[in-house]
């Protein structure tokens, strides 16, 4: 499986079936501070991109051998709207996803263009992330390739709201002295307010981040929730998985999933069938797996 990755126990989603648009090369027009990938330079296309009848084939051999997951997130190394073939990919995907609901995870970098907002209305949910609303903020937070502009991406938010009946999640997060004051997320609400996304998903860094950055404590994290208390907000704390499931792992597959995204223990526990725990726990004794500590929490990473 060249593309897809997981299931992934998504704190915020359920279980989610990833579709990587990007599994050579991070290809992100932004630079994150809090990236879970590496640090790399922003760039404004996908590296090498995929056929999307190759990425179909892969999705219809998991749903052949396994439980249909809560929902299949479009996502890269990256930027997924930065696929040429994106609207073509969702087309395919809205055939053969059954229950599932279909989700991508952007950035918001292209929201302002009419051919991106046609091709995600046609989704089930999307997630646009959206850590600052003027320009040096951005910057400072995002590190942002240096055509992106503020003003385009409330816009385009603002548009594009008016078109898309699905489920709208705008997600902040939060890096200590960075983008935590008040000022910043008091400016957010104001943006929101003409956008009214169905939910906002506030959080801060938990898993190992590009740069040497650090969270905010959950108390900070529940003092700048007051400033979104008109909307649905959903605070992001740990401790919220209890999902059970029976999804199997090859250890290629194993590998592929942690690369993508690191797993701290409990969530192995939760999301794989015992099998596969078993698998992970020799891979962890081999050194196939190493385990790195991020304040309090040990995540497992490919060795
Ligand atoms: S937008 Fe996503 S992939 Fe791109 S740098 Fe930021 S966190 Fe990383």
């Amino acid at each position: 499986m060249k593309y897809l990755f997981g299931p992934v126990n998504s704190r915020r989603f359920g279980l989610s079936l990833g579709i990587d648009l990007s599994p050579d090369k991070k290809s992100c027009n932004f630079d994150c501070l809090y990236c879970e990938l590496d640090k790399a330079k922003p760039v404004s296309m996908i590296q090498n991109e995929p056929d999307p009848e190759d990425i179909i084939s892969e999705v219809k051999y998991f749903l052949q051998k396994n439980p249909y997951p809560e929902v299949i997130t479009i996502t890269a190394n990256g930027e997924p709207t930065l696929y040429s073939k994106l609207d073509i990919l969702i087309e395919k995907l809205q055939k053969i996803k059954g229950n599932s609901k279909l989700l991508i995870l952007s950035n918001g970098s292209t929201i302002h263009k009419k051919e991106i907002q046609e091709t995600l209305k046609n989704l089930d949910i999307v997630k646009i992330s959206f850590d600052a609303a003027d320009q040096k903020t951005l910057q400072k937070v995002n590190k942002t390739l240096k055509d992106i502009n503020i003003k385009n991406i409330i816009q385009g938010l603002k548009e594009f709201r008016k078109i898309f009946k699905g489920f709208l999640i705008i997600e902040i997060l939060v890096v200590k002295n960075v983008n935590d004051s008040p000022e910043n997320i008091k400016k957010i609400a104001e943006v929101l307010k003409d956008i009214q996304p169905d939910r906002v998903d506030l959080g801060t860094i938990d898993r190992p981040p590009a740069y040497r950055v650090f969270p905010v404590s959950d108390e900070e994290l529940l003092k700048l929730g007051e400033y979104l208390k008109d909307f649905n907000l959903n605070i992001i704390t740990r401790g919220k998985d209890n999902i059970l499931s029976e999804f199997e792992l090859s250890e290629e597959e194993i590998l592929n999933t942690f690369r993508r995204r690191p797993y701290t223990y409990s969530d192995i526990e939760k999301v794989f069938n015992q099998e596969t725990v078993n698998k992970i726990k020799d891979m962890i004794a081999n050194g196939k797996l190493i385990e790195k500590k991020v304040g309090n929490t040990s995540f497992i990473l490919p060795g």
